[in-house]
Order: C-alpha cells, then structure tokens, then sequence
C-alpha cells in the first residue's frame, strides 16, 4: 500500500530506528509498503521511517539505480568496509526539490538480512556496490540512524538554503500535496 512520506521536519525523520528481530507479519507488510511507497514517488530508495515505522528496513530500486531488475528490502543494514571518495548531487524524498551535494564512499561492503521476495524469508546477505548503488545504500543507513542530506550542508549555509526551500515548498503547494498525498 502506497503510504505518505513524510517531509521534514516530521520528528520520525531523526528516530533512531530498532533493530528487526525476525521476519512477522508487520515487517512484511512494512517491506511491501515500502516498495509500493517507493515506486509511487519515484524514488531510489526509502526508509521505514520516512512512512513512520522506526524499524532498520530500507528499500532500494535496483532498476532506478541501474543495477539489474526488482527490489532490495534490506533490514538492520550495516557498512563492514568502505573505501574512496565520490561527490556528487543527492535528493530525498523527504526534502522534494531539494538537491545537497555529498561526499559519500565510493565503495562499500555491506552485511544485513535480505528479505526474499518469493520465499517471504530472510537471508543473510552481504553486498559489494559503488557508484549509484553505493550512496543510496549509504543515503538509506543514514535515514537509519536520523541522518539526513541537510546535516552534511555547513551550518552557515544550511540556514540560507532552509529558508530557500521552506519558502518553495510553501509556495509550490502542489509538490508539498503530491508529496504529502494519502494512501491511494
Ligand atoms: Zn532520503
């Protein structure tokens, strides 16, 4: 079911979210939601608690960020290494129409449990990505633990830019209601 996203700066957006124990119904039809929330926004990827549940459960598009076909549901995801550096521009979808240019690892390996799709179990599972796949993975573990694109903006600069886009979404009412919108 395609849930609301929520938009800064809704307080769930820096929970710090629980550890999954164990594949239940709640964390299925959350892991579904979340594909269905995503693919409506058109996003990379989402986090369980951009739609309010404080579960460590991210989604990510394998096809938007151009690494084969379906989805990755990925609980308690955690980074064993990384390596390099790579900036460039990053949205979310809790900021519409807000693009924050940051330094992310290039490369990454990481360890979590993979929810199968057809089998509705989790696997273990552990992943080497880079470029696209890399930072929306690393953009997801930081919706995770409360981290957000605005927190690697300069203090100084992050109050101009804030005023900026908190005026836009308040006169583009239109963006601020599709992105808001109720279940469908
Ligand atoms: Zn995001």
């Amino acid at each position: 079911m395609v849930k609301e996203i929520l938009i800064y700066p809704n307080k769930f957006l820096r929970t710090k979210t629980q550890e999954v124990e164990q594949l239940n119904s709640e964390i299925l039809q959350l892991a579904l939601d979340l594909i269905d929330t995503m693919r409506y926004y058109d996003g990379l990827g989402i986090s369980a608690n951009q739609i309010g549940k404080i579960y460590r459960l991210c989604a990510i598009d394998l096809d938007a960020v151009k690494e084969g076909k379906g989805f990755l549901v990925l609980a308690n995801p955690t980074i064993v290494y990384k390596e390099g550096i790579e900036i460039d521009e990053e949205g979310c979808l809790s900021f519409p129409e807000l693009y924050v240019k940051i330094q992310r690892a290039s490369f990454i390996i990481v360890r979590a449990k993979k929810l199968n799709l057809k089998t509705r179990t989790f696997e273990d599972f552990e992943i080497q990505a880079k470029g696209l796949l890399a930072r929306a993975i690393q953009h997801e573990i930081d919706h995770l633990n409360g981290i957000l694109i605005i927190d690697y903006i300069s203090p100084e600069k992050r109050a101009i830019i804030m005023k900026d886009w908190m005026d836009k979404i308040k006169t583009k009412q239109i963006t601020y209601e599709q992105a808001s919108v109720k279940e469908k």
